[in-house]
């Protein structure tokens, strides 16, 4: 059976043994605000996927765009670790997910009623 690890982050240089920091973050983070942060990075993973097929065919949300630009900022710089603003964040990635697909939605109508003309 594996080991149970309740912190893993590779997230920068100064990652304990250049492996991974697992009991604590070398920068102070705790177990839960990493998790949260590879949550919200997941999420925006998702978020990013649909983004980048809308935008291929011409629709971008401004919204959702800086969304992005702020989740991003708030994992990869480590400047923030107060969970309850993961949380928060993670509440308005599920909003943005939203948005996301509601753009690929109004997408794929008009491809459908265009070929349909
Ligand atoms: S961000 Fe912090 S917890 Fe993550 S690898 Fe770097 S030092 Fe370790």
């Amino acid at each position: 059976m594996p080991e149970k690890v309740d912190m893993f982050c590779y997230q920068c240089s100064q990652t304990a043994f250049e492996t991974g920091c697992t009991v604590k973050g070398v920068c102070g983070k705790e177990a839960t605000v990493a998790r949260l942060q590879d949550n919200l990075l997941f999420s925006m993973k998702g978020i990013s996927a649909y983004l980048y097929h809308a935008r291929e065919l011409g629709y971008t949300d401004p919204e959702v765009d800086a969304f992005i630009e702020k989740g991003f900022y708030s994992t990869l710089t480590n400047v923030n670790f107060d969970a309850g603003e993961f949380v928060k964040l993670a509440t308005e990635s599920g909003m943005m997910n939203i948005k996301a697909m509601q753009l690929l939605k109004k997408l794929t109508s008009k491809l459908t009623e265009n070929l349909h003309q």
